[in-house]
């Protein structure tokens, strides 16, 4: 495997989840089609080409589908942040551990390469982040300074203690690092990338596999693999 499996720990696993309801998509959108594998297929086969372990957390009427490259797959909760700690319970103890969003299917290997060096040296978690094009306005008025923000994506990497004493008390949050930050860990800020789009609406899914040829070299090479 890749480098990931050196050094003193169980190695880099990621928990993928895809246990979500999809209720503002209107459908679980991480089994829809992205070019020719489904969404959650793309996140965990890119997942699986840098990490020694994938821990696919899907919803509780699929979570004994087999799905290829993940180590294991356990049902989710009723919330994203339990959905994490179903699948953090699977990730052996010493482990580096990053959680990503199986609505990500974009986010290259180099972009996790960069997550688990940040973890490597040192950071309680490591977050991608995005410049904000948009100019922001606060609803309750004003514009808001958007040089001070950054928009944040998956995959979040994580000290395996980190992770797991964040979690302790069963919180909630949209995020893990927020989790993490709130514990009193440090958070590392690594850059991410434009095209690592969450699905969203069903206009992310045209533009995600539009994004998936180009990442896969084109039209041609997606028919060359069916
Ligand atoms: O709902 P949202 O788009 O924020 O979900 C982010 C990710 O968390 C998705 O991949 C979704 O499948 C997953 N999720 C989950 N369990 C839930 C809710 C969301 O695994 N209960």
């Amino acid at each position: 495997m890749s480098t990931a499996s050196e050094g003193p720990t169980d190695g880099v696993w990621c928990i993928v989840v895809a246990a979500g309801s999809g209720r503002r998509y209107g459908a679980p959108k991480q089994f829809e089609r992205n070019g020719d594998e489904r969404v959650v297929d793309r996140s965990v086969r890119i997942a699986a080409s840098v990490c020694d372990g994938v821990v696919l957390v899907l919803p509780s009427a699929a979570a004994s589908e087999a799905v290829e490259h993940a180590t294991v797959t356990v049902a989710g909760g009723a919330t994203r942040s339990e959905s994490v700690r179903r699948g953090l319970d699977r990730v052996p103890p010493d482990a580096i551990v990053l959680v990503h969003d199986a609505a990500r299917p974009l986010a290259s290997p180099e972009l996790f390469e960069r997550i688990i060096a940040a973890v490597r040296d040192g950071a309680a978690a490591a977050v991608p982040v995005v410049a904000v094009a948009d100019t922001i306005r606060d609803v309750g008025g004003g514009v808001v300074d958007r040089d001070r923000l950054r928009a944040v994506q998956t995959p979040q990497g994580f000290d395996g203690a980190a992770l797991r004493s964040a979690h302790a008390g069963a919180p909630e949050g949209t995020d893990d690092a927020g989790l993490v930050e709130a514990a009193g860990g440090r958070i590392e800020l690594v850059e991410g990338e434009a095209t690592n789009l969450k699905i969203t609406g069903p206009q992310d899914l045209a533009v995600a596999t539009l994004l998936a040829e180009l990442a896969d070299g084109g039209p041609d090479a997606a028919d060359s693999r069916r």
